[in-house]
């Protein structure tokens, strides 16, 4: 049974790396995904039948109660898992996945904090059950005292030295606790069930950093001293209360990347409860989430053209928003419906749709496509821009686009379609802002400066699709709305989108 178990975790092993892989390119992220859930299928099956093993092996020593309460336990979990699992992720709406990311993260966070804290306890009973053994033997001898320490047994359960053990399991508690609580305030912000602007106050960096050094002090008194026993306790409390404080002082807005780099946290988290257990395959998928979700994060920095720094400790999107507000009052922009401009788009031989946060809103993706569709049958091209930061999360237009069935072959980036712009007839703006700012080229001053932007602003003719003159994410006016070749079409992208397309239905 073990070597079938074994073989299980091979190819749980492989089917995540497979998966991961997989899920970088749009034509083949669906299969990924059912690669990577069957990776996870052959983990706890692989589990079970360690578990059975362990049974066989104690039933003939007549102690298989402890067994079949594990086996309980793990199909107890699979049973919620499934349960929970298959609804929350059939019933999110596309534009609520960074929450259900936050929430499923926290609890890997938690998963691996409870794994640390559970082999701590295992080793701790070890431990007391044989101190009272050796304390009721009269006269025990020195070498007896000495491997009944608790850093021994730490290390003869852990399968390793005890010192090293007891470190991995302060890794797996700080960052499992502090991903937990992270995750939650993260998913609050996201949701609305908490004020979504940064909570800031004087001196918080040096509060946040004090907090960690406590709790630095604290691992380091649990590694060399594991038997005192208000330090694992401590420990906990203290990383739950780091999670929350790293996290308040970031915006809502910003909460993605947060998102994606508590993904990464979660990754090491299990990465360590991996080493505390000794468990390979837990070591690998820990590194594979740790590593992605740091390159990830990275990727979203570099496309917002911030810095991770910046993104944690500068309360992006506190003052920003108010300012553009009201600078934006003062100019005056042109306005069409959509009846004026289906005569443009019928004339047009080149259309580039940019669509942003709002198409997610609005839910007009199967709309989009559909003028797409039409724009097409009347003889023009129809390209799709898709900017790397728009929408909320990574991907976000392309799993949309995907799930109107845009062709992959229709869509471009940025770097795709900015040389050609001038050609472009009509850029068709839906519900983008930031991602088409042109003060990201040219403004040192803006907040948006040296981010790479879809340059619509050089296109013969934007049609800007939204409701109002309002900012984006980044809280800042939008030239570009005021430029000569540019027009505002008012309303909610869906509405009007259809209203396009009845214009080209009554044609
Ligand atoms: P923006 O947030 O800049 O703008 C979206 C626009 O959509 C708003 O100005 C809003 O205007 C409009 N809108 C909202 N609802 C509707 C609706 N129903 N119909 C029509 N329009 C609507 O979005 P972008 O996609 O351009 O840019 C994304 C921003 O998010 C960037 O600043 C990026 O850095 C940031 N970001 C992206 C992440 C990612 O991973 N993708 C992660 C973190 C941040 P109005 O209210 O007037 O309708």
């Amino acid at each position: 049974m073990q070597v079938l178990a074994t073989i299980l975790f091979v190819l749980s092993g492989i089917g995540f790396i497979l998966g991961l892989r997989m899920l970088g390119r749009a034509e083949t992220a669906r299969k990924g995904n059912l690669v990577s859930a069957a990776g996870m299928g052959s983990a706890v099956l692989g589990t079970l039948l360690v578990i059975l093993d362990e049974r066989r092996g104690m039933a003939i020593e007549g102690a298989a109660n402890a067994s079949s309460e594990a086996l309980l336990y793990v199909a107890g979990g699979l049973l919620v898992g499934v349960l929970v699992g298959i609804p929350a992720a059939r019933l999110v709406k596309m534009t609520s996945m960074p929450e259900m990311v936050a929430i499923f993260n926290g609890f890997g966070g938690a998963a691996s904090l409870l794994v640390g804290w559970g082999t701590f306890q295992r080793a701790s009973t070890s431990h007391r059950a044989a101190r009272s053994a050796i304390d009721a033997v009269e006269g025990s001898p020195v070498s007896v005292e000495v491997s009944s320490s608790l850093t021994s047994w730490l290390g003869a359960l852990g399968g390793g030295e005890g010192h090293f053990i007891a470190a991995t399991i302060f890794l797996a508690i700080l960052i499992g606790g502090v991903t937990f609580t992270g995750s939650l305030i993260a998913f609050g912000k996201l949701s609305g069930f908490i004020p979504t602007r940064p909570v800031l106050y004087k001196g918080q960096n040096f509060v946040n950093g004090l907090l960690l050094l406590i709790i630095v002090g604290a691992g380091v008194l649990l590694v060399m001293n594991p038997e005192e026993s208000w330090v694992l306790p401590a420990c906990i409390g203290l990383s739950f209360v780091l999670g929350v404080a790293a996290v308040i002082p970031i915006g809502g807005g910003d909460m993605p990347v947060v998102i994606s780099l508590l993904n990464s946290y979660s990754g090491l988290a299990a990465c360590a409860a991996g080493f505390a257990t000794n468990n390979l395959l837990l070591i690998i998928v820990g590194a594979l989430v740790g590593a992605s979700g740091i390159i990830l994060t990275r990727i979203m920095c570099l496309a917002m053209n911030r810095s991770l720094t910046n993104v944690l400790f500068s309360g992006f999107g506190s003052v920003t928003t108010q300012a553009a507000g009201e600078k934006g009052e003062q100019k005056e922009a042109r306005s069409m419906g959509p009846g004026e401009a289906y005569y443009v788009l019928e004339a047009a031989s080149s259309v580039l749709i940019v669509p942003g946060y709002g198409m997610a809103v609005a839910q007009a993706q199967h709309a989009v496509k559909e003028l797409a569709d039409r724009l097409e049958a009347n003889g023009c091209e129809v390209k799709f821009a898709v900017h790397p930061v728009a929408g909320r999360m990574p991907g976000h237009m392309n799993v949309l686009l995907a799930e109107a069935n845009v062709p992959y072959e229709q869509l471009a980036e940025i770097d795709d379609v900015n040389p050609s712009m001038e050609t472009v007839d009509v850029a068709l703006v839906i519900g983008a802002n930031d991602v088409v700012n042109p003060d990201a080229k040219n403004e040192p001053s803006s907040p948006l400066y040296g981010m790479p932007i879809v340059e619509v602003d050089r296109a013969r003719n934007v049609f800007i699709l939204k409701r109002s003159l309002r900012s984006g994410f980044a809280g800042v006016e939008n030239p570009l709305f005021f430029l000569e070749n540019a027009t505002m079409i008012f309303g909610d992208a869906k509405a009007t989108i259809e209203a396009l397309v009845g214009e080209f239905k009554s044609d």
